[in-house]
């Protein structure tokens, strides 16, 4: 797909993988529909991409696991821009916690449910809700498209986050299904997946936290939110990937 004057849907764009995604695409020329929860992010993030070269940046304050909002966003999306091209399923969170915790033979705490079930509704449910409604939209309006949704290095089982690693083994099984049911109408589907990315977020760590999460990685450091950025860019392009999943972890397994 040749990128200059498309659209594309970014989730969970207000920071971090999204914010870089966004300006990463702005600068090849796409139109840029920005979600996430918190309009300031947002709106800081869109004079970025209009600086960076998007012909225009749209935001919208979306919980991408109402079912409502998505159908809305989706409806908006293809109101302001009259076309939609790709969907960047990105937006996620982590509540993490042993599934039990026991001290000598006794049970002493369990992932409760809402822990369990708040990772599911965004991470798992907003992938579905983004995706189901963006096919929609690109049939309806006669547009290819992509979707590509983020995974993570935790796909394969992290200790620790039972929801999160459900999830995102979720998500790449989900661009599968995708790439097989949307291909009769030019969509194609795929996932990215993560090792540990140097957001703000983690370059806020102290060095001594960096140093040990960085320690099990082969190549010894973090990635950089670009090297996604990077790989949502090829994925898009290439109009002969669909279907597989891109491991960017500098060889990290856990
Ligand atoms: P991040 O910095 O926490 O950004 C996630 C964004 O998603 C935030 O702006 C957040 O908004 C938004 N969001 C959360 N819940 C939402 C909802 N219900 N509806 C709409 N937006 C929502 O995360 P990140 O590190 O950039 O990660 C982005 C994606 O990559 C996630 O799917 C994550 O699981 C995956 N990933 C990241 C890494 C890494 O090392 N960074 C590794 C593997 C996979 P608020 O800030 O307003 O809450």
């Amino acid at each position: 797909m040749e990128l200059r004057d498309k659209v594309i849907v970014i989730t969970g764009a207000g920071r971090g993988l999204g914010a870089a995604t966004a300006l990463r695409l702005a600068a090849q020329g796409c139109n840029i529909a920005l979600v996430d929860l918190d309009d300031e992010s947002l709106a800081d993030v869109a004079a970025k991409c209009e600086q960076a070269g998007a012909p225009k940046a749209a935001t919208y304050r979306v919980n991408v696991s109402s079912e409502n909002d998505v159908e809305q966003l989706f409806a908006d999306v293809a109101g302001e821009f009259g076309a939609l091209h790709g969907l960047i399923n990105n937006a996620g969170i982590t509540r993490d916690a042993l599934t039990l915790k026991v001290k000598d033979g006794e049970i002493t705490s369990k992932m409760s449910l809402a822990e369990w079930q708040l990772v599911i509704d965004v991470n798992l449910t907003g992938v579905f809700l983004c995706g189901r409604e963006a096919a929609a939209k690109m049939i309806e309006l006669g547009c290819e498209g992509v979707i590509v949704n983020i995974s993570s290095v935790s796909r394969h089982g992290n200790m620790g986050q039972v929801n999160y690693s459900a999830t995102k083994a979720g998500v790449q099984a989900m661009a599968v299904v995708w790439a097989k049911e949307f291909a009769r109408y030019g969509i194609r589907a795929a996932s990215i997946a993560p090792g540990f990315i140097g957001t703000e977020m983690v370059m806020a760590m102290k060095p001594e936290a960096r140093e040990k999460l960085t320690a099990h990685i082969p190549l010894r450091r973090m990635g950089e939110p670009d090297h996604i950025a990077s790989t949502v860019q090829f994925i898009l392009e290439n109009d002969y990937v669909s279907g597989r999943c891109f491991g960017v972890d500098g060889a990290l397994r856990l």
